[in-house]
């Protein structure tokens, strides 16, 4: 391997390593993978699918609790949690396999360890230097959590998905996309969940509307939200029949928990790459600097995902991984990702489904010619149910023709509702457009098309 050069060499085995790595080698380039952990990286093991297996399983908790409505005499139920994780773990070993076969598949050389770039452009890993034309930083990121005295006794979502048993007592910091989703789970599944918010709301950068809608029915559903509170100090308490942690809290209020998850925020993998000596630019968060088409500020350096903090979601560092795969290797030399209008979907309960401008943001770029739709219903489902859920949905149009450029749900079902709608928001569709696609009868989805 020292003596050969490479068309590329991929730092990173995660989703948008993995994508080019195989996209150019599908072009025939001759590429070299480096990558220290499990294939797949944060969304394959510690991220998207055993977030999205745990949310399924919280869904099924629901539906069993509801069952009664629909005429189903259940018999009393328990949770096992360490034998759904054991059955998440063992087709998370799977993908790793199937992750690792694609690579064989597509001929793309694998190097296991931690990659550095040389300041002569090489990339490094142990005792190999790896010559290659073009280097690709697809490092991804890992949790962070705050500085305070005990920090270290809580965990992070790292630490959640190594959880063998369920918690019984549980705090939650962070009102972003981990902490609503693994509240939602953890509450779902029989945890008493208290949820430490800095600020006064959930999902800073949401439209304000599916904020409110999910505090509702998170409250709702009997989790605790403490707003304006931040941990100052975590402690061990022991007393004679169990250990649990203490929180103090900046209000000088206290709580006691078994696990305290924090769920604050991720910051980019660029430690110990090299990255300054060999000129490549951070921003001050750390990120990668990169242009439109995924150039860092070192010629032939290119970096995708989450270690370039430009919305940092898979399908994101895929997309944005393989348009550069077409343009290094298969001469399509304008190809580039479009980062507006990614649809999103968080796996809250309600799942949340949102494309395009928030409220506030459109009123910011567009000022008084923006225009809102606003609908709130219980969906059908709950029409033989004691305990109701509230869907709402918007439409933020915009001047004389109503562009549609934003697109919000939460309810039941928005999770596979708001990826066709997607299509429609990039393609410039107008609230006209909407208006003239005949419904789907009965759905949830029919109120988007029907609004007045
Ligand atoms: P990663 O997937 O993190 O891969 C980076 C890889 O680089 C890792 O395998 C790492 O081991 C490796 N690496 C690190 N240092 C080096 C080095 N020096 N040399 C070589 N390799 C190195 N996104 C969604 O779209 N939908 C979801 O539902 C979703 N849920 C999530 C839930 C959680 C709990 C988390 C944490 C994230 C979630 N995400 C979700 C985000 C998603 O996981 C990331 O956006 C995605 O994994 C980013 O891909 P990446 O290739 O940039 O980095
Ligand atoms: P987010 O950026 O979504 O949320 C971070 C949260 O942490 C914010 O609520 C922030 O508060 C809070 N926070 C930051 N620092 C502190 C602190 N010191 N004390 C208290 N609270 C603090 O990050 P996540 O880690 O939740 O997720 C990372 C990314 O991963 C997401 O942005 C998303 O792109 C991706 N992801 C996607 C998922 C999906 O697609 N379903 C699921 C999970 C993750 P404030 O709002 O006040 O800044």
């Amino acid at each position: 391997m020292q003596d050969q050069t490479f068309d590329l060499a991929v730092l990173g085995g995660g989703s948008g390593g993995i994508a080019t790595a195989r996209r150019a080698a599908q072009y025939g380039a001759k590429v070299v993978l480096i990558e220290p952990a499990r294939l797949g990286g944060t969304c394959v093991n510690v991220g998207c699918v055993p977030k999205k297996l745990m949310w399924h399983a919280a869904q099924i908790a629901g539906t069993l609790a509801e069952a009664a409505g629909y005429g189903f005499e259940l018999a009393a139920h328990s949770h096992d949690w360490s034998a759904l994780v054991e059955r998440r773990e063992a087709y998370i070993r799977r993908l790793n396999g199937i992750y690792r076969d694609g690579l064989d598949r597509d001929r793309v050389s694998l190097v296991e360890g931690y990659g550095r770039l040389l300041p002569d452009g090489r990339v490094a890993c142990g005792e190999k230097a790896i010559a290659a034309r073009h280097v690709l930083i697809a490092t991804g990121g890992k949790p962070q959590r705050p500085t305070v005295p005990g920090a270290e006794l809580g965990i992070d979502s790292d630490g959640f998905f190594a959880l063998q048993a369920m918690p019984n007592r549980v705090a939650v910091v962070g009102a972003g996309y981990i902490a609503v989703e693994l509240c939602g789970v953890l509450r779902a599944l029989g945890a008493e969940v208290t949820l430490i918010v800095r600020g006064q709301r959930l999902l800073s950068s949401f439209d304000a509307m599916l904020a409110e809608a999910l505090s509702a029915e998170l409250i709702q559903q009997g989790v605790r939200i403490r707003y304006g509170c931040e941990v100052k100090r975590l402690e061990r308490q022991h007393d004679s029949s169990s250990s649990s942690l203490g929180a103090s809290l900046n209000d000088g209020t206290a709580i006691a928990v078994d696990t305290l998850i924090w769920a604050t925020g991720r910051r980019a993998n660029t430690e110990g790459l090299g990255l300054a000596e060999a000129g490549v630019k951070l921003d001050d968060a750390g990120h990668i600097v990169v242009d439109d088409w995924q150039n860092s500020s070192r010629e032939s350096v290119h970096a995708v995902g989450d270690v370039t903090g430009r919305v940092p979601l898979t399908p994101v560092a895929i997309a944005a991984g393989r348009r550069l795969a077409d343009r290094l290797f298969d001469g399509q030399s304008e190809r580039k990702l479009d980062y507006a209008n990614i649809a999103s979907v968080v796996f809250s309960h309600p799942p949340i489904g949102t494309v395009g401008l928030s409220e506030d943001a459109a009123r910011k770029q567009y000022g008084d010619v923006v225009k809102i739709y606003n609908t709130r219903f219980k969906a059908l489902y709950y029409g033989l149910l004691e305990h109701k859920h509230e869907t709402a949905m918007k439409l933020v149009c915009v001047g004389p023709e109503q562009k549609v450029v934003g697109v919000h749900v939460i309810g039941i079902g928005a999770d596979e509702m708001i990826q066709g709608f997607a299509v429609a928001v990039r393609m410039g569709a107008t609230k006209r457009d909407f208006d003239d696609t005949v419904a789907i009868h009965p759905t949830s989805s029919e109120e988007l098309v029907t609004m007045r």
